[in-house]
């Protein structure tokens, strides 16, 4: 898959070296289409034959959300512990140039 240059980079880390993105169970997955019509950076793909979501685009996942998780009624959908994104944080210091001047 070709990662558009919008999103190649997640604070400055190349995003392909992120382990971040939805996993789907498909035992649990009903095909509702929550997931794919809600996910605003065009995530997933609806498969017509198996009538299921599939993650089609999983770089294109926006590092720490967890919103499709939440939406997913059926708990199909599944992610890594929020923790890895915490520590990624503090070890690449992505916080560190925040214009604190307006933060108010
Ligand atoms: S929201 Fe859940 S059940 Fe519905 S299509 Fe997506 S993964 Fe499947
Ligand atoms: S976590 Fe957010 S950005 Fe990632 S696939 Fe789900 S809804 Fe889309």
């Amino acid at each position: 898959m070709s990662l558009s240059e919008k999103f190649a980079e997640w604070k400055g880390i190349p995003r392909e070296e992120i382990d971040w993105n939805p996993t789907i169970d498909k035992d649990k997955c009903v095909g509702c289409g929550m997931c794919v019509s809600s996910c605003g950076r065009d995530v997933f793909d609806y498969d017509p034959d198996e009538e299921k979501a599939v993650v089609a685009k999983p770089l294109q996942c926006m590092v720490g959300c967890t919103s499709c998780e939440t939406w997913c009624i059926y708990e199909a959908i599944s992610f890594p512990d929020p923790e890895y994104v915490k520590e990624l944080m503090k070890e690449e210091k992505v916080l560190s140039d925040i214009d604190k001047e307006n933060l108010s």
